[in-house]
């Protein structure tokens, strides 16, 4: 494990951390807001605020071409950032991180890259029955233009992956597992490490999706061996419109560019056209410079902290939120029921009433959580609802928010005269 990721002296003052976040001040319809949605985005430490601001202040400007001071600030800026990931991350080649929009992007880029060029008729894509939208439509739709075949691993009724027909499910015939790390959803923390072995057994490739794990708890690419992995800023402090797509060197090396244009070539003639070295042939125009650079400070922030320290504190609040939650007459939690290998992103259904109910009376007490299908409609279906609502805890959450949490459903049950 890199060392960025322990920090043995880090003393875990919760207070400290929520007075690092301007927003947690904000009052929403007369109540001091209690943030239970980070899964969806996180909210950001002063620190990030300050350096986005400081980007604009002091170095803005392009980058890999100007030859002047600011030009070659912001390069370096931008490109310590990715040096700072591949040591976040495990100690991977600076030229194996590229630079996208989200985790979004970065499957696609995969897709309609490696996947244009390596999937053909009958070839077969495994996913899993709890993938996000974003590691599923993709991959339906390069198997629709391909004549490929879709499988799944299923899930048992508790929320974790159901691994007893694997070997039938993986086979040679794979060509790729595209696999979540943590669900969205369920929160389960899936086996990436024992799945990449299977995969790699049968010939295939292997690309986990990690939206909801690298802000959570210390990851090493390296050790889990994946092929491609990718995840998003604005769920780990840092700006939106900036993600992650990690490939190993000798995949990406093969692969055709995404996006053509400027930065991302080596020589252009009317007759031939060469690609840049990795990474920049994968980082076509203008990036989201001042987000990059931005989200090195919430790198740095969660290095002071430790990854390891992040992962703690949270299981022990993910345990007691699902204590809290299974007191409660009439709620179901839709995942795992203990905090064992899983993530704070705690889904729940209430027998009489809809999650946008929920939701919605939740934020007349000041209390953000999320309520739909969560990009996950197949993952709805297999769990026999349409919706559900769902708290997810970052570092700045504590007791007090899923104390608050607590009494509002149960008042919201009152409410709607359902004691
Ligand atoms: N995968 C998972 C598991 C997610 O939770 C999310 C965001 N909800 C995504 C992918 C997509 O991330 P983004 O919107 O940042 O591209």
């Amino acid at each position: 494990m890199n060392t960025e990721t322990t920090n043995k002296d880090f003393v875990f003052d919760i207070q400290k951390i929520k007075s690092d976040y301007p927003i947690l001040q904000r009052e929403i319809r007369g109540h001091k807001l209690v943030y239970l949605d980070s899964g969806a985005s996180t909210q950001k430490p002063i620190e990030v605020i300050n350096a986005h601001e400081e980007f604009f202040k002091t170095i803005n400007s392009n980058i890999h071409r100007g030859l002047h001071t600011l030009a070659e600030e912001s390069t370096n800026a931008y490109e310590k950032t990715r040096t700072h990931i591949a040591k976040f991350i495990g100690g991977v080649k600076t030229s194996e991180v590229i630079f996208t929009a989200g985790t979004t992007e970065s499957i696609n880029l995969v897709a309609y890259t490696w996947g244009e060029a390596n999937i053909s008729e009958g070839d077969e894509i495994v996913l899993t029955d709890m993938e996000h939208h974003a590691n599923l439509v993709p991959w339906v739709m390069l198997a629709q233009r391909k004549n490929a075949v879709i499988k799944r691993i299923p899930i048992t009724d508790d929320g974790r992956l159901d691994l007893t027909d694997i070997d039938k499910i993986i086979t040679e015939k794979t060509k790729l597992v595209a696999v979540t790390h943590m669900s969205n959803v369920l929160g389960t923390l899936n086996p990436v490490k024992q799945l990449a072995e299977i995969a790699h057994k049968n010939g295939a490739l292997i690309l986990a999706d990690g939206a909801q794990a690298v802000p959570h708890m210390p990851v090493d690419l390296l050790d889990l061996d994946v092929d491609f992995y990718a995840f998003s800023s604005h769920k780990m402090l840092g700006p939106t419109g900036v993600g992650v797509l990690f490939g190993k060197e000798n995949i990406l090396d093969k692969m055709p560019p995404f996006n053509m244009g400027g930065e991302m070539i080596s020589e252009v003639s009317f007759d031939r056209i060469t690609w840049a070295e990795l990474p920049h042939k994968f980082e076509a125009g203008t990036p989201n410079i001042a987000g990059v650079v931005t989200f090195d400070a919430a790198l740095t922030y969660l290095d002071e902290i430790g990854m390891d320290n992040v992962h703690t504190y949270e299981t022990k609040l993910t345990a007691y939120t699902i204590d809290k939650l299974l007191q409660i007459d009439g709620l179901k939690i839709q995942g795992p029921n203990n905090a064992i290998n899983r993530g704070g992103a705690v889904s729940f259904t209430d027998k009489d009433l809809h999650p946008h109910d929920i939701s919605t009376y939740l934020d007349s007490k000041g209390i953000a959580i999320r309520a739909g299908h969560h990009c996950a409609q197949t993952l709805m279906k297999r769990m026999g609802t349409i919706a559900t609502a769902r708290a997810s805890l970052y570092i700045y959450n504590d007791e007090s928010d899923i104390d608050a949490l607590f009494d509002a459903l149960i008042a919201m049950r009152k409410y709607f005269g359902h004691e």
